[in-house]
């Protein structure tokens, strides 16, 4: 029985005080879906507390592989877990656009998040140029087979899988549930490639792009769609409680 898994990714945006604003006025999540919100690193410390008395839980949105180190501007997965971070999104598709993000760091990010506690939020996904010309299901296997490199099969219960068109994210354009549903259920069938099926039907994916209050149901009606991964829809605490409520 897989828990369905909505989580917000607020990318750059919100200062400090406007993220406390948000967590103070969500209403308290009710039980039977799993609520996540991936705030900015600034952000985390005053807001996981509030978010966790609602039935909130925090996340982060990228994590390096090591502890400490000469790696300006990253952040290590013991800052994090420090934090009470229990989520990370690793390789968004704006990671691996705009930040040399690549299937070899994506892979050393989960081992390092899996090591700390930390749950990932592995992204994966096809460009508008690779779905024209038919390449979305070799991208993904791509993308799955270099992020599972190495995991046990208890880690990759851990995981969560978000599977994110790239021309569906911030363009008002969505997948058809029905076809973000073919290609969840190609990436079930991978996991069951490189463990069984039996892990496979225990893994939870996600949906994400331009996912709103209005069609969140859609998609969640679809039998391999394990909940969303949401930008722009999770910034305002109606919404985001919207999207809870029709998942
Ligand atoms: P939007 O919901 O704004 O399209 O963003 C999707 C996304 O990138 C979530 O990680």
């Amino acid at each position: 029985m897989r828990i369905p898994i909505i989580a917000g990714n607020w990318k750059m945006f919100k200062t400090v005080a406007e993220a406390k604003d948000f967590a103070t006025a969500l209403p308290a999540i009710e039980k039977g879906v799993e609520a996540v919100v991936c705030v900015p690193f600034t952000a985390l410390s005053s807001v996981g507390e509030i978010l966790s008395r609602k039935n909130v839980s925090l996340g982060a949105q990228n994590v390096h592989w090591e502890e400490e180190g000469a790696f300006t501007g990253e952040i290590s997965p013991l800052m994090l877990k420090e934090l009470g971070v229990k989520y990370a999104i690793i390789g968004h598709s704006e990671r691996r656009a705009y930040f040399n993000e690549t299937n070899e760091t994506v892979n050393l990010r989960i081992k390092a998040a899996l090591k700390h506690g930390i749950h990932p939020i592995v992204c994966v996904g096809e460009d508008l140029q690779q779905r024209e010309t038919g390449q979305t299901k070799a991208v993904v296997k791509e993308q799955m087979e270099a992020a599972m490199q190495g995991i046990s099969q208890e880690d990759l219960f851990k995981f969560v899988i978000a599977y994110e068109p790239i021309w569906a994210i911030g363009t008002g354009k969505t997948s058809s549930a029905e076809d973000a549903n073919e290609v969840i259920g190609y990436i079930r069938q991978l996991i069951a490639d490189q463990f069984d099926q039996n892990t496979a039907i225990q893994v939870r994916i996600q949906y994400g792009g331009s996912v709103k209050p209005e069609n969140i149901a859609g998609f969640m009606d679809q039998p391999d769609i394990d909940g969303a991964l949401v930008g722009g829809a999770s910034l305002k605490p109606d919404s985001f409680a919207a999207l809870l409520k029709g998942a």
